[in-house]
């Protein structure tokens, strides 16, 4: 939390990508919404809805400091939505079944799972509720062993989007689109920033080996991004409940 508190986004995305996902759920931006944006971080994407929605997001995430920071962001931004922040884990929301008419969630959902989590969510949106979710997706059937391994381990459910859409539809929604985030996502707007903020973090915290353990995972991370990018990214899935 500390080490990504002071940037714009805490996963790969952009307000482009948001707006995107946006327009391609078709859904009725001039009347009033209620929305969650569930693991929001310090809110790079609750900011972007917020500007083009009315009626009221939830912004929800584990961390009170991460949402501090997305209250202090609002100050000065024309937003047309409210914004409400809460403080609550993603698998223990208090959400009445049906009471909402859009879940967002970027780049979080690995969290809980995400087959886990889009079921867990679904008894949240009214019927016909929007669900809009990035989740980090194979973009070839093979790959190299060493990076086969490597997410594995990071993420045993990352995936094709064939198979990410096969558990939206078994989880009762309809997929009404899927995008691949392109590279800026990842570089300009993600891990140029976070390796950036590594030599503010280790001075603050290098007497941590966790910190040090952490900073190593960050630059092997984008290593590894650099070398194979071609064959994964995150993908966005926006879909409808049935
Ligand atoms: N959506 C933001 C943040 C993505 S990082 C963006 O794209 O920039 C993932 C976020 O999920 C972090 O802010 C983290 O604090 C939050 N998170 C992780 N586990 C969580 C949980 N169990 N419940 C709620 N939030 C969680």
């Amino acid at each position: 939390m500390h080490l990504h508190l002071d940037n714009n986004r805490q996963g790969p995305g952009s307000d482009e990508t948001t707006l995107a996902a946006l327009s391609l759920s078709c859904i009725d931006t001039d009347s009033p919404l209620k929305v969650a944006d569930i693991g929001c971080g310090t809110g790079a994407q609750t900011l972007a809805l917020a500007k083009k929605l009315k009626g009221e997001i939830v912004a929800v995430d584990m961390f009170g400091e991460f949402l501090c920071k997305l209250e202090e962001r609002m100050k000065g931004e024309q937003l047309t939505a409210d914004v409400r922040t809460l403080q609550c884990s993603m698998d223990n929301l208090p959400f009445s079944d049906g009471e909402l008419d859009m879940i967002w969630s970027e780049g979080a959902v690995y969290n809980i799972g995400f087959r886990n989590g889009v079921t867990m969510w679904r008894r949240f949106l009214k019927p016909g509720g929007i669900l809009a979710v990035s989740e980090i997706t194979w973009t070839t059937g093979e790959r190299p062993e060493e990076l086969d391994a490597f997410w594995r381990g990071e993420y045993p459910e990352t995936d094709t989007a064939s198979a990410k859409i096969k558990v939206l539809e078994d989880a009762g929604y309809r997929v009404l689109a899927h995008f691949i985030l392109p590279e800026n996502c990842w570089t300009d707007n993600y891990y140029v920033p976070l390796l950036k903020s590594h030599a503010r973090f280790l001075e603050k915290y290098g007497s941590d080996k966790t910190a040090h353990d952490i900073v190593a995972l960050d630059m092997q991370e984008a290593e590894f991004y650099n070398r194979y990018k071609g064959y994964y990214s995150y993908g966005f899935y926006i879909a409808e409940k049935i």
